[in-house]
């Protein structure tokens, strides 16, 4: 009998500005790589930026991953936030500081609307911080379902202040 394998190209927009914020995004692009059912991890370049929401808060590092994965959009989003949990991750205020946002922004080309998972995600278009990252690892002319496609959001998007990190 042969196995039907069935991989699923998935994108994963990280943020943090806590507890040394670097540290947190390469600790969790490390777990992530090791997670059963996930393959072919990339790290995009790392991007510093400003607050979404609360302005008193530190700036954020940010980065986009690309993977092949076997895991379903809400087992991937539970291991997401299993993840988060592991970093110290504290719901406290909407968009308030965090050790670390680990969001699913892409799956294929699915588009899902439960309730706790929307697919693309839907800030996705409107934030420099996950487009530009995105870009940076995303095959040429990528479509973001329901949408358009990433090189015209990203012409459409104000960098606001983002800068990539000098690795
Ligand atoms: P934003 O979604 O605007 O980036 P946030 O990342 O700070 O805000 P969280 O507190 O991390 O928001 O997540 C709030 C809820 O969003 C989660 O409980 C999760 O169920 C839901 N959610 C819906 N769609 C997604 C997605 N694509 N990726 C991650 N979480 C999602
Ligand atoms: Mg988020
Ligand atoms: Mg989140």
């Amino acid at each position: 009998m042969t196995e039907t394998i069935d991989w699923h190209e998935a994108y994963i927009g990280l943020g943090s500005n806590l507890d040394n914020p670097l540290l947190q995004i390469r600790s969790a692009a490390k777990v992530i790589s090791g997670l059963d059912d996930i393959d072919e991890c990339r790290l995009s370049p790392l991007y510093t930026s400003q607050p979404v929401g609360p302005q008193d808060q530190p700036d954020y590092i940010n980065a986009v991953i690309r993977l092949k994965t076997r895991l379903s959009p809400l087992q991937l989003l539970k291991q997401l936030q299993a993840i988060e949990n592991q970093h110290g991750r504290v719901r406290s205020i909407r968009w308030g500081a965090r050790t670390l946002d680990l969001d699913l922004l892409l799956y294929d080309d699915l588009i899902l609307n439960l309730p706790e998972l929307t697919v693309p995600h839907p800030e996705l278009k409107n934030r420099s911080f996950v487009l530009y990252p995105l870009a940076d690892i995303a095959p040429e002319g990528l479509l973001i379902p329901g949408t358009a496609s990433l090189s015209s959001l990203l012409a459409a998007c104000p960098a606001d202040g983002l800068q990539r990190l000098a690795t």
